[in-house]
């Protein structure tokens, strides 16, 4: 059975356009974008109040574009657009979308990373993407400059983004230099894509593991992010007429650099009109007196943000959240309960989550205020089909039978770059269209009001989620195993009360360390991850030492078995 979302919700009015760029989608008042001059201004310093208009968003992209052409001596109609990839490494500033925008008008490739990166993890993203030039901020400098040395992107060619309480860096380019740069600079000429371009052309490479493996780059087009934001805002636009809520202050928190940030937050946010209060890291005090100073309306979290509201609660009392209407949170499962508790501290909030990837673009689902059932992600968005398989691909037709989740949508990406193999066991064609495994495992259920929702309530894939972001297990025993006192390892989530998840590695060792001091070594290898690792990946839920590593007769772990082993013992303690 093909579920479709509840007659409640509008169609697409238009298929999203697929010849523009993001760029000129954000802007033009055509395809339903809401009057620059009654939007409010699309980015405001969460610390610092500091804030641009529409207007002056644009023209500092505008001045980018060309400094950056000149700076890189690209012309916006010549050249592959994989010969203008950029990194883009920092936190959340006002300037993020604009440094985006820029890197598009030029046909370049904008590829986000996380901040939370090891040197050597941003350096596999800047080389596998190809990345000529990096923008990033002060904080993260030093990693960058190590990345970058690696894969030989020179100085000149480093810009830092500005960021609250930092000075400047004497030697680098700044966003503001390029911008100077950019107003005494020629105009660019038009770019001039043929029809079709934008559901070909890659607007973003984000990183993710999808359903096994390593982490790789997802290619999502222009048309994908077009597709989404249309997608969510209209979705929502029902509710926010009903409440008579025009435009909103929402939080922007989440990364610029996960999908959801950046699509859900920076894109579709500022696209109706909100204000994106941002706020480059998560810092309790920070949070609660930025909701109070801007009046935020729309909190967008990730469930660590809920739990540590909840254990904070003292602290979260001194201030006054009185202007918040929604709290949403996605990414990662959050539980009934704890939104239940959340409820009771808050009771005129409404409490919704959103599900999605990086591989759709952020949103398939998600809560209506108007339909909310706790635990659950809500209904299909505008233009998505889902479908629910057993293991054997049989569809499930009965509601509240788990099952695997394929999802058809507009924003489903176009496959993983240089990876044919991973992208057809991800993507797959049958009479009914294009299909993405999502490797979740969802039911289907009725709402009160009759509608549809999906809950996750498991997850088939590999994927660790650790705060929300990704943590690739393959990625963690590739690296174990370049450890002299791993013979063989496999790494699983187990539960972790503030993160949500963590990984744990089963480790075995060779031989000849069998009189080890078990104590010593275990230590050893958790600090080898940490030394190498982004903290989010470093081994929180332990390392166990194992005899041998279950594996099928073909060589694949059987993580299911460890899974076992782990909620047994966990059962004992
Ligand atoms: P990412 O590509 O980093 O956004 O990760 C996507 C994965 O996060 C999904 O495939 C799910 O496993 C998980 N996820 C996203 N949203 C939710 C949600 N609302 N509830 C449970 N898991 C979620």
């Amino acid at each position: 059975m093909v579920f479709y979302p509840p007659p409640w919700v509008p169609k697409l009015p238009f298929d999203p356009p697929d010849s523009i760029t993001i760029g000129e989608f954000m802007r033009s008042e055509v395809h339903g974008r809401r009057p620059i001059a009654k939007s409010r201004n699309p980015f405001t310093c969460g610390i610092t109040g500091k804030t641009f208009t529409n207007v002056e968003s644009y023209q500092r992209s505008d001045a980018m574009a060309k400094a950056l052409a000149k700076t890189m001596s690209w012309e916006p109609n010549t050249d592959s657009p994989w010969d203008k990839v950029i990194g883009v490494f920092s936190f959340n500033t006002i300037d993020y979308m604009s440094v985006l925008l820029a890197i598009h008008r030029l046909n370049g490739i904008a590829t986000p990373a996380n901040v939370a990166s090891s040197a050597s993890e941003l350096e596999h993203q800047l080389r596998s993407s190809g990345a000529k030039a990096l923008f990033t901020c002060l904080p993260v400098l030093e990693t960058a400059l190590t990345a970058a040395k690696a894969v030989g992107i020179p100085e000149d060619k480093i810009f830092i983004m500005d960021m609250p309480h930092h000075a400047q860096k004497p030697g680098f380019k700044t966003v503001d230099d390029l911008i100077k740069l950019g107003q005494s600079s020629p105009e660019l000429e038009p770019l001039r894509w043929v029809k079709g371009q934008g559901a070909r052309q890659v607007a973003y490479l984000c990183y993710s593991s999808g359903t096994s493996g390593l982490p790789k780059a997802v290619m999502i087009s222009h048309r994908n992010v077009i597709a989404n934001t249309l997608q969510t805002c209209i979705y929502e636009a029902v509710s926010r007429k009903r409440h008579g809520v025009e435009t909103q202050a929402e939080l922007g928190l989440l990364p610029f650099s996960h999908i959801y940030g950046l699509v859900v937050v920076a894109h579709a946010g500022t696209w109706r009109g909100d204000e994106v209060i941002v706020l480059p890291k998560f810092d309790l005090p920070e949070y609660l007196q930025a909701i109070e100073r801007f009046k935020i309306n729309h909190l967008l979290v990730v469930p660590p943000i809920v739990i540590r509201m909840l254990s904070s609660h003292d602290i979260c009392k001194k201030y006054d959240l009185s202007s918040v209407r929604l709290l949403f949170t996605g990414a990662a499962p959050l539980g009934k309960e704890t939104i239940q508790e959340l409820l009771r501290r808050y009771p005129t909030w409404r409490v919704g989550q959103g599900y999605g990837m990086t591989e759709t673009s952020t949103v398939v689902c998600s809560t209506s205020e108007d339909d909310i059932e706790v635990g659950t992600s809500g209904s299909l968005v505008p233009g998505t089909r889902a479908k629910i398989v057993d293991p054997d691909g049989k569809e499930i037709t009965d509601y509240n039978t788990p099952g695997e989740l394929l999802v058809q949508s507009p924003s489903v990406v176009l496959g993983y770059l240089n990876n044919e193999k991973a992208t057809s066991e991800a993507f797959f064609w049958d009479e009914d269209g294009r299909w993405l495994r999502t490797g979740d495992e969802v039911i289907v259920t009725k709402s009160a009001k009759g509608n549809e929702h999906i809950t996750i309530v498991d997850r088939l894939k590999e994927l660790i989620k650790v705060k929300a972001h990704q943590v690739a297990p393959a990625e963690l025993e590739a690296h174990l195993l370049t450890h002299p006192a791993v013979d063989d390892c496999a790494v699983i989530s187990v539960p972790d009360e503030r993160n949500g998840e963590a990984p744990k590695a089963f480790v075995v060792t060779p031989a000849s360390m069998s009189s080890r001091n078990d104590e010593e070594m275990r230590a050893e290898i958790i600090k080898y991850v940490q030394d190498h690792k982004a903290r989010y990946k470093w081994l929180k839920g332990g390392v166990e030492f194992i005899d041998i590593i279950p594996k099928s007769p073909s060589g694949k772990i059987l993580r299911r078995l460890l899974r076992d082993r782990e909620k047994e013992a966990r059962r004992l303690k």
